[in-house]
Protein backbone atom coordinates (compact mmCIF):
# COMPACT_ATOMS: atom_id res chain seq x y z
CA UNK A 1 0.00 0.00 0.00
CA UNK A 2 1.05 3.60 -0.57
CA UNK A 3 0.60 5.76 1.85
CA UNK A 4 2.42 8.93 0.94
CA UNK A 5 0.19 11.99 0.00
CA UNK A 6 0.12 12.55 -3.26
CA UNK A 7 -2.40 14.16 -5.39
CA UNK A 8 -3.71 11.22 -6.46
CA UNK A 9 -3.73 10.04 -3.14
CA UNK A 10 -5.59 12.81 -1.81
CA UNK A 11 -8.23 12.76 -4.48
CA UNK A 12 -9.18 8.89 -3.99
CA UNK A 13 -8.93 9.96 0.17
CA UNK A 14 -11.44 12.36 -0.76
CA UNK A 15 -13.94 10.47 -2.93
CA UNK A 16 -13.82 7.24 -0.08
CA UNK A 17 -15.14 10.61 2.61
CA UNK A 18 -17.70 11.33 0.31
CA UNK A 19 -18.85 7.58 -0.30
CA UNK A 20 -19.19 7.67 4.05
CA UNK A 21 -20.58 10.68 4.17
CA UNK A 22 -18.32 12.43 6.12
CA UNK A 23 -16.47 14.73 3.72
CA UNK A 24 -18.58 17.55 5.13
CA UNK A 25 -17.87 17.08 8.28
CA UNK A 26 -13.91 17.14 7.61
CA UNK A 27 -14.12 20.47 5.50
CA UNK A 28 -16.10 22.11 8.38
CA UNK A 29 -13.84 20.76 11.01
CA UNK A 30 -11.08 22.28 9.01
CA UNK A 31 -13.21 25.38 8.46
CA UNK A 32 -13.72 26.02 12.80
CA UNK A 33 -10.13 25.16 13.07
CA UNK A 34 -9.57 27.96 10.83
CA UNK A 35 -11.43 30.30 12.53
CA UNK A 36 -9.62 29.82 15.56
CA UNK A 37 -6.86 30.45 14.34
CA UNK A 38 -8.12 33.79 12.71
CA UNK A 39 -10.00 34.36 16.25
CA UNK A 40 -6.23 34.20 17.78
CA UNK A 41 -4.61 36.16 15.71
CA UNK A 42 -7.62 39.30 16.13
CA UNK A 43 -6.83 38.83 19.98
CA UNK A 44 -3.55 39.97 19.52
CA UNK A 45 -4.32 42.40 16.98
CA UNK A 46 -3.05 46.48 17.29
CA UNK A 47 -3.56 47.81 13.82
CA UNK A 48 -5.04 50.34 15.30
CA UNK A 49 -5.76 52.48 18.51
CA UNK A 50 -8.54 50.80 19.70
CA UNK A 51 -6.64 47.91 21.19
CA UNK A 52 -5.26 50.85 23.80
CA UNK A 53 -8.50 51.01 25.21
CA UNK A 54 -10.40 48.07 24.79
CA UNK A 55 -10.74 45.23 27.75
CA UNK A 56 -11.66 42.75 25.33
CA UNK A 57 -11.58 41.96 21.62
CA UNK A 58 -14.95 41.17 20.31
CA UNK A 59 -14.65 38.46 17.91
CA UNK A 60 -18.09 37.14 17.25
CA UNK A 61 -19.56 33.90 18.05
CA UNK A 62 -22.56 31.31 17.34
CA UNK A 63 -22.36 28.08 15.03
CA UNK A 64 -19.48 28.23 12.69
CA UNK A 65 -22.19 26.36 10.01
CA UNK A 66 -24.92 28.72 10.49
CA UNK A 67 -26.61 29.36 7.22
CA UNK A 68 -27.23 32.89 8.89
CA UNK A 69 -24.43 35.18 9.77
CA UNK A 70 -25.88 38.87 11.17
CA UNK A 71 -23.05 41.90 11.10
CA UNK A 72 -23.20 44.66 13.37
CA UNK A 73 -21.20 47.59 14.48
CA UNK A 74 -19.06 47.37 16.91
CA UNK A 75 -18.90 46.46 20.64
CA UNK A 76 -20.48 48.50 23.02
CA UNK A 77 -19.83 48.69 27.14
CA UNK A 78 -21.11 45.70 27.85
CA UNK A 79 -19.67 43.68 24.84
CA UNK A 80 -16.57 45.17 25.86
CA UNK A 81 -16.43 43.96 29.34
CA UNK A 82 -17.56 40.26 28.60
CA UNK A 83 -16.19 40.01 25.28
CA UNK A 84 -19.13 38.96 23.22
CA UNK A 85 -21.55 40.39 20.56
CA UNK A 86 -24.57 41.61 21.27
CA UNK A 87 -24.87 41.26 24.97
CA UNK A 88 -26.59 44.15 26.21
CA UNK A 89 -29.92 46.04 25.38
CA UNK A 90 -29.65 46.19 21.80
CA UNK A 91 -28.46 42.48 21.88
CA UNK A 92 -31.64 41.33 23.50
CA UNK A 93 -33.61 42.82 20.98
CA UNK A 94 -31.02 41.19 18.00
CA UNK A 95 -32.44 37.69 20.06
CA UNK A 96 -36.24 38.81 19.49
CA UNK A 97 -35.90 39.59 15.40
CA UNK A 98 -33.68 36.32 15.40
CA UNK A 99 -36.51 34.21 17.33
CA UNK A 100 -38.74 35.80 14.01
CA UNK A 101 -36.99 33.84 11.76
CA UNK A 102 -37.66 30.91 13.67
CA UNK A 103 -34.14 30.39 15.23
CA UNK A 104 -32.40 31.15 18.46
CA UNK A 105 -28.80 33.31 18.90
CA UNK A 106 -27.05 29.80 19.03
CA UNK A 107 -28.04 28.70 15.53
CA UNK A 108 -27.13 31.55 13.88
CA UNK A 109 -23.28 33.49 13.66
CA UNK A 110 -22.85 37.18 14.87
CA UNK A 111 -20.58 39.77 14.63
CA UNK A 112 -19.35 43.24 14.06
CA UNK A 113 -17.45 45.41 11.87
CA UNK A 114 -14.86 46.57 14.35
CA UNK A 115 -13.59 44.05 16.60
CA UNK A 116 -13.19 46.60 19.61
CA UNK A 117 -14.89 49.07 20.98
CA UNK A 118 -14.72 52.74 20.10
CA UNK A 119 -14.72 55.52 23.24
CA UNK A 120 -18.03 56.18 24.71
CA UNK A 121 -19.68 54.01 21.75
CA UNK A 122 -18.36 56.81 18.79
CA UNK A 123 -18.78 55.77 15.62
CA UNK A 124 -16.39 53.56 13.94
CA UNK A 125 -13.80 56.02 11.99
CA UNK A 126 -12.78 55.10 8.06
CA UNK A 127 -9.30 54.19 9.04
CA UNK A 128 -10.59 51.84 12.57
CA UNK A 129 -12.87 49.75 9.53
CA UNK A 130 -9.96 49.71 7.01
CA UNK A 131 -8.04 47.99 9.40
CA UNK A 132 -10.35 45.63 11.04
CA UNK A 133 -12.79 44.64 7.91
CA UNK A 134 -10.55 42.21 6.56
CA UNK A 135 -10.89 40.15 9.38
CA UNK A 136 -15.15 40.42 8.71
CA UNK A 137 -14.53 39.33 5.34
CA UNK A 138 -12.23 36.35 6.37
CA UNK A 139 -14.88 35.35 8.88
CA UNK A 140 -17.35 35.42 6.35
CA UNK A 141 -15.30 33.55 3.57
CA UNK A 142 -14.69 30.81 6.34
CA UNK A 143 -18.54 30.48 7.72
CA UNK A 144 -19.85 30.70 4.21
CA UNK A 145 -23.24 31.57 5.51
CA UNK A 146 -26.38 31.49 2.89
CA UNK A 147 -27.90 34.78 3.60
CA UNK A 148 -26.15 37.69 5.58
CA UNK A 149 -28.10 40.39 7.25
CA UNK A 150 -26.35 43.46 8.21
CA UNK A 151 -27.25 45.60 11.30
CA UNK A 152 -27.31 49.14 10.17
CA UNK A 153 -25.55 51.27 7.61
CA UNK A 154 -21.81 50.74 8.78
CA UNK A 155 -21.92 46.68 8.01
CA UNK A 156 -23.80 47.27 4.79
CA UNK A 157 -21.61 50.44 3.35
CA UNK A 158 -18.31 48.35 4.73
CA UNK A 159 -19.24 45.17 2.77
CA UNK A 160 -20.82 46.79 -0.56
CA UNK A 161 -18.09 49.41 -0.52
CA UNK A 162 -20.97 52.45 -0.49
CA UNK A 163 -21.96 55.29 1.66
CA UNK A 164 -25.70 54.84 1.95
CA UNK A 165 -28.37 55.89 4.28
CA UNK A 166 -29.81 52.48 6.13
CA UNK A 167 -33.43 54.36 5.51
CA UNK A 168 -32.66 54.09 2.33
CA UNK A 169 -31.44 50.38 1.59
CA UNK A 170 -33.16 48.42 4.53
CA UNK A 171 -35.05 45.58 3.25
CA UNK A 172 -33.65 45.64 -0.16
CA UNK A 173 -31.72 42.16 -1.00
CA UNK A 174 -28.50 42.26 -2.63
CA UNK A 175 -25.88 40.11 -3.05
CA UNK A 176 -22.52 39.73 -1.26
CA UNK A 177 -19.81 38.05 -3.25
CA UNK A 178 -22.80 35.50 -4.05
CA UNK A 179 -24.19 35.54 -0.54
CA UNK A 180 -27.55 37.19 -0.22
CA UNK A 181 -27.27 39.87 1.58
CA UNK A 182 -30.65 41.74 3.89
CA UNK A 183 -29.60 44.81 5.45
CA UNK A 184 -32.10 46.03 8.74
CA UNK A 185 -31.91 48.46 10.97
CA UNK A 186 -29.55 48.31 13.57
CA UNK A 187 -30.91 47.14 16.89
CA UNK A 188 -29.93 50.05 19.01
CA UNK A 189 -31.41 52.18 16.62
CA UNK A 190 -34.68 50.65 16.65
CA UNK A 191 -34.25 50.89 20.76
CA UNK A 192 -34.67 55.02 20.14
CA UNK A 193 -36.91 54.86 17.14
CA UNK A 194 -39.47 52.33 17.63
CA UNK A 195 -41.94 53.43 15.13
CA UNK A 196 -39.14 51.18 13.17
CA UNK A 197 -39.92 47.61 14.91
CA UNK A 198 -42.98 46.83 12.12
CA UNK A 199 -39.97 47.68 9.31
CA UNK A 200 -37.55 45.35 11.07
CA UNK A 201 -39.96 42.02 11.67
CA UNK A 202 -40.96 42.76 8.02
CA UNK A 203 -37.34 42.28 7.20
CA UNK A 204 -36.73 39.46 9.47
CA UNK A 205 -39.60 37.84 7.37
CA UNK A 206 -38.67 38.23 4.07
CA UNK A 207 -34.92 37.11 5.76
CA UNK A 208 -37.31 33.92 7.16
CA UNK A 209 -38.57 33.43 3.20
CA UNK A 210 -35.12 33.80 1.56
CA UNK A 211 -33.83 30.97 3.84
CA UNK A 212 -36.52 29.09 2.25
CA UNK A 213 -35.34 28.87 -0.66
N1 LIG B 1 -23.85 47.25 18.87
C1 LIG B 1 -23.16 46.61 17.90
O1 LIG B 1 -23.09 47.06 16.77
N2 LIG B 1 -22.55 45.50 18.22
C2 LIG B 1 -22.58 44.95 19.43
O2 LIG B 1 -21.98 43.90 19.62
C3 LIG B 1 -23.33 45.62 20.41
C4 LIG B 1 -23.95 46.76 20.12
Amino acid sequence: MDFSITERNMKSFMCALRGMGIASYVFNKKSIMTLSVLQRTVKGCHKCNLAATRKNVVFGEGSNMSKVMFIGEAPGEEEDAQGRPFVGKAGKLLDQLIERIGLRRENVYICNVLKCRPPNNRDPEKSEIGSCKNYLFSQIELIKPKIICTLGRHAYNTLLSVDERITKVRGIVKTYRSITLLPTYHPSFLLRNQDKIKEAWEDMELLKQLLKV
